[in-house]
């Protein structure tokens, strides 16, 4: 395997880190490599080195939608944590992918911008809120989205059009293509400061009075059935409090799995798994996991 990191000696690369670090979940073994690159020369340059050597790519955001398994990721892992720029012009935000979606409802605030004040309280970036159409309360990127810039796998820069973008429930095109989310530019409306600002902290107070914020966790694990709640099923299923070492289906909300106590990610995955296959015995209903289990 190439030695990234002794032939990029300028670049931020590591070599095994363990990716508990930083998941939402604290699980997760390490990458074989990790880059933070500075700017979009030095992912080119990195990437297309990993290209050569068939070596698999992964591009994380905030890692609060993932489930990595203990085994790690092979080849090399990506955060754009250095691509944090939120632009404010007239109604549009135009925001690097490594920003904090946090970031964005900010801004939206101090710029009087209404539309996504539902995401105030979503803890992803913003390459991870496009790449999974995130929504809460009635809304979801997919609404708001005016554009979003990419490098596409054969290292080429594009746009596309927010209605290019085929999103649904918890899905985008990116999650077929295979393209790296550069930036995302929103389209909001003119609002009053108090009103944005009394949204979102109502939306953040309902969230931290039914969401366990207290434990790591990679937030709902499951996609709502049709014509179900998955937090519901789980509840009259009797599996609130089912724990394997140290996961466990929430006391306080049934759709979560908080990690209350070192769990591995083995025992993690098997929690889901085992709600997975109760509900399905209890109620034939299939629940489809929300998180994206990665090297499982
Ligand atoms: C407490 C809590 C509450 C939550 N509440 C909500 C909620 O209300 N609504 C909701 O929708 N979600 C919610 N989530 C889940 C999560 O925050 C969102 O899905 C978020 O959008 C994921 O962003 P991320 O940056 O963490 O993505 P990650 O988890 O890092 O990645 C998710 C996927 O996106 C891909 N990806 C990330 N960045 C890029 C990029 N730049 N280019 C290409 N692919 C990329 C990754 O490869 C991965 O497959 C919650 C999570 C937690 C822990």
């Amino acid at each position: 395997m190439v030695n990234l990191k002794a032939k990029f000696p300028g670049y931020q690369i590591q070599e095994a880190v363990p990716l508990a670090e930083f998941t939402n979940t604290q699980v997760g073994g390490p990458a074989d490599w990790v880059f933070w690159p500075q700017d979009l020369t030095a992912l080119e340059d990195v990437l297309s080195v990993a290209q050569e050597n068939n070596m698999p790519v992964t591009v994380l955001g905030n890692a609060s939608n993932l489930v990595i398994g203990d085994e790690g990721l092979p080849g090399l892992v990506i955060f754009l944590t250095h691509f944090t720029e939120v632009k404010v012009h007239n109604q549009l935000i135009t925001a690097q992918a490594g920003s904090a979606l946090i970031a964005v409802t900010n801004a939206a605030l101090k710029a009087q911008l209404s539309g996504i004040e539902w995401a105030a309280g979503i803890p992803g970036s913003v390459g991870g809120a496009v790449y999974m159409n995130a929504g809460a309360y009635g809304g979801q990127v997919a609404e708001w989205l005016q554009s979003v810039t990419v490098l596409t796998p054969d290292l080429k820069i594009k746009t596309y059009q927010g209605t290019e973008l085929e999103f649904g429930y918890r899905h985008s095109l990116i999650q077929e293509t295979g393209d790296i989310i550069l930036d995302a530019t929103f389209k909001l409306t003119l609002g009053q400061y108090a009103e944005i600002e009394a949204k979102m902290e109502d939306y953040n107070t309902r969230r931290a009075s039914k969401q366990p914020l207290e434990y790591p966790s990679c937030g709902s694990t499951f996609k709502r059935p049709e014509g179900y709640y998955a937090g519901k099923l789980i509840m009259d299923a009797g599996l609130q409090g089912y724990t394997i070492g140290g996961a466990q289906v929430s006391k306080k909300h049934a759709g979560f799995i908080v990690n209350v106590n070192h769990a591995s990610a083995h025992e993690y995955i098997q929690v889901i798994r085992h709600v997975q296959a109760v509900v399905q015995e209890k109620f034939g209903v299939q629940l489809e996991t929300e998180v994206r289990i990665l090297g499982e």
